[in-house]
């Protein structure tokens, strides 16, 4: 049973079929070329979904199945991505000052980051079609990720990669044998170029920032209630790069709540760091549009988009439920990377983005019980850890 029934346009509202979508090189919107929501037969979800076995079920990326795109279930790949521990330490609490305050560690994902949740969807659909190569552009985590789930399916690999990139990532990517192609650029030019080839190309498929992606990685917003018996912390905090995972996470609540799981959304905060922060500038200035950022530049190299492809989503997200968005140094960032690491939970420089925005509004948590998005593992990027302490 699928239970998706379209996809509407972000920006001017336009409804797609299913099929539409599924048969466009780059899924956008036919009208404005903007980014796409997926929607569901939710009515058909709640018959089906509120059963105990599900309620009660070990939390796990494909659990939540019913709200994902897939034809087929007994095709899918997956690496046994998601499941990711809620950690909680009373260091970390104590340092930010509220109730509790939990690490939603996605390090624990097969290649080191939450975007095994969208590669795991991606893939599988690019088997869907037949297709024997997928392309992409990527800042270092989600070539890793797709080169991944690529090889693993058995299918061909063409990572883009931008100019900000530092050669442990390259060589992540290198490690599942996917093919790099360089492109002496920022991501948005890099993003450009991969589209173009596979327009060029019919026999390989697009992955990245676009519907599939963002619908995979819903599944971390669903573990984070699920964990918490579905109870809904009072805030959520994620860093942005193209804003997929924070769009992702806001629709889960959504989803979940339009079923019944849950009986509110939490407030969602968003954070930046100061080399590159349109969605920050965006949401500071009260604008409704975005204004790229030409050649970012930040030590957290997996959130340099200077043009996020789903930074409306995000803003969005950041308006409905009340949050708001902040921007840190590089410097905070490694010191946040830094803490937590002396606490025991090791995260690249941009897994700590998020610790590193809470760190600047502890004044909003009071009694408050918190999640901080750690989107990446520290094996990833260990930039600025010290030789001598
Ligand atoms: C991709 C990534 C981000 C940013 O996520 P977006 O979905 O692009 O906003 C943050 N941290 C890490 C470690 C990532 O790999």
């Amino acid at each position: 049973m699928v239970y998706v029934t379209g996809f509407r346009c972000f920006k001017c509202g336009k409804h797609h079929t299913p099929d539409e979508i599924e048969n466009k090189p780059i899924p956008r919107c036919s009208n404005c070329n903007s980014g796409l929501d997926a929607e569901y037969d939710y009515d058909s979800i709640r018959k089906s979904l509120l059963t105990d076995s599900f309620i009660r079920g070990t939390p796990s990326h494909w659990k939540y199945w019913p709200f994902l795109p897939v034809h087929d279930l007994s095709k899918i790949i997956t690496m046994q991505e998601g499941g990711t521990p809620l950690l909680e330490n009373n260091s970390l609490t104590r340092d930010i000052g509220c109730k509790r305050l939990l690490i939603k560690y996605e390090a624990m994902n097969p290649t080191g980051s939450f975007k095994d949740r969208g590669s795991s969807l991606e893939i599988t659909k690019a088997i869907e079609y037949g297709k024997k190569k997928v392309v992409l552009a990527s800042t270092g985590n989600m070539g890793a990720s797709i080169a991944a789930y690529a090889a693993f399916a058995g299918l061909d690999c063409l990572v883009f990669v931008p100019n900000i990139v530092g050669q442990a990532k390259i060589k992540q990517i290198r490690a599942y044998g996917a093919k790099i192609r360089f492109v002496d650029d920022d991501y948005s030019e890099t993003m450009k170029q991969a589209e173009e080839y596979v327009i060029n190309h019919s026999d390989s498929f697009l992955t990245g920032d676009y519907p599939w992606r963002g619908e995979g990685t819903k599944s971390a917003g669903f573990e984070i209630a699920d964990q918490l018996y579905w109870n809904v912390p009072d805030i959520v905090i994620a860093p942005i790069g193209n804003g997929t995972l924070m769009w992702g996470i806001f629709e889960a609540f959504i989803d979940m709540h339009t079923v019944g799981i849950i009986d509110c959304i939490p407030v969602i905060i968003g954070v930046q760091v100061d080399g590159c922060r349109p969605v920050v500038d965006a949401w500071e200035s009260k604008e409704k549009v975005i204004v790229p950022v030409d050649d970012p530049r930040t030590i957290a190299t997996a959130i340099a988009c200077g043009d996020p492809i789903d930074g409306l989503g995000a803003l969005r997200a950041l308006k409905e439920t009340n949050g708001m968005a902040v921007s840190v140094s590089d410097e905070e960032v490694l010191d946040a990377r830094d803490f937590m690491g002396k606490h025991g939970i090791f995260v690249e420089p941009s897994g700590a983005v998020a610790y590193a925005g809470a760190r600047r509004i502890t004044e909003r948590f009071d009694k408050k019980v918190v999640v901080c998005m750690g989107t990446g593992h520290g094996l990833k990027d260990m930039y600025g850890i010290k030789e001598h302490t």
